[in-house]
């Protein structure tokens, strides 16, 4: 019986080395295929020239990268957010986001195909879950995002020299992750933990693993557990609500793992690590937008290390609300500072081809 043929994007480097020389061939070749994977961002076995004929099609028939197609492809009117809805192997499909402002690109990758957690305006959550990502379709977006920016420099290398054209590379690279698209992080922490070891190995993508960002809805014994391996990836975590029972009517999860709970962990974070966290405050108008509320967060957060972003809402179809405006945002940031936090309001740029999570592949349908 002839298995499918696996996908060396979910390899580590030592897997690979393993792979090659489990078929009596060299690690030298293991290695170079490696960066003719990740440093050249090849994908087509036939045209790495420099492996063995005998590995070329041993690869060929037992292995794929694990590219992922494009199954639709959306560019924001200002030019700087590019959307990808990818095919995985199966009938599904994730969103990718390529964003190229604020003197960075970033990636915002996702961890699973919908999600369990059901936060109630976020459109993966109304889609509800379908399945973890493996982590060789974690790596293949970042993968893809990377080949996007290659492609770019070749294109119209005026625009890569003008913005962040490395001189190690002849084209613009990948620079930041954000785990900020479908899924939860954390509830598939085994695959994304492999996949963030993959693109941080520094003989291929070479991601330093402070350039990557998770986002979790606040699963607490994943944060706990961040904590123990000590993961070097920032974490950013979802806030919304600064009680327990207004934190629970917007984040159902909120049940599995209460406020308290959550704080603890934070803190278990911070204190161990010595490191800021990010919180994330989705803005609602007249709903969690006002000055309690921003007191209320000021007061639980106060004293610890960290940085709240401010979201304004991505309104979906599932859900009522709607953004707050400016001055409520504004509002919010000024009665943070005085409790010494550092605050963001997110740019709404990409805002116009639907960049709130999930917002593409429901718009597919
Ligand atoms: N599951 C993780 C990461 C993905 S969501 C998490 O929840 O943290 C990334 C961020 O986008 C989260 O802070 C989430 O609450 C926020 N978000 C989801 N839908 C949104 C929407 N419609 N408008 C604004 N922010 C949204
Ligand atoms: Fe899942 Fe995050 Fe959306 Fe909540 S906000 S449903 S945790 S993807």
């Amino acid at each position: 019986m002839s298995s499918s043929p696996v996908a060396l994007y979910g390899f580590t480097r030592p897997e690979l080395v393993a792979l090659v020389t489990g078929w009596g061939m060299s690690a030298v070749h293991a290695a170079r295929l490696w960066k003719y994977l990740y440093l050249e961002g090849m994908d087509d076995f036939a045209a790495m020239s420099e492996l063995p004929a005998r590995l070329r099609s041993r690869l060929e028939t037992e292995t794929m990268p694990g590219r992922l197609a494009i199954a639709r492809e959306t560019h924001s009117s200002d030019g700087f957010t590019r959307k990808y809805l990818l095919a995985l192997g199966d009938e599904h499909r994730i969103e990718t986001v390529l964003m190229r402002y604020t003197g960075r690109t970033t990636a915002c990758i996702s961890s699973q195909v919908g999600c369990a957690m059901g936060c109630v305006f976020c459109a993966t959550g109304q889609m509800g879950y379908t399945r973890h990502l493996t982590p060789g379709e974690i790596v293949a977006q970042a993968v893809h995002v990377d080949r996007v920016l290659r492609h770019t420099a070749e294109e119209n290398p005026a625009l890569s020299e003008a913005d962040h054209f490395s001189p190690h590379h002849r084209h613009e690279r990948l620079r930041n992750i954000v785990l900020m698209g479908m899924g939860e992080p954390l509830h598939n922490y085994d695959a994304v933990m492999k996949a963030a070891d993959i693109l941080c190995d520094g003989a291929g993508m070479g991601l330093g693993a402070k350039k990557i960002t998770l986002s979790t809805v606040g699963v607490v014994p994943g944060i706990i557990r961040m904590t123990d391996e000590k993961r070097q990836m920032h974490l950013a975590v979802s806030l919304h609500g600064a009680t327990q029972a207004e934190r629970l009517a917007l984040v159902p999860a909120a049940r599995a793992w209460p406020l308290d709970a959550l704080m603890d962990a934070c803190r278990y974070y911070t204190e161990t690590l010595d490191r800021r966290i990010f919180f994330e405050w989705t803005l609602i108008e007249g709903k969690n937008d006002g000055p309690d509320q921003a007191h209320a967060v000021g007061a639980l957060l106060k004293g610890m290390q960290a940085q709240v972003n401010l979201i304004p809402l991505n309104p979906t179809s599932g859900y009522a609300g709607l953004p707050s405006h400016n001055t409520a945002a504004k509002r919010f940031q000024e009665i943070l500072a005085g409790y010494g936090l550092p605050s963001t309001v997110r740019q709404r740029r990409g805002i116009d081809i639907g960049a709130g999570c999930g917002q593409l592949a429901v718009a597919e349908g």
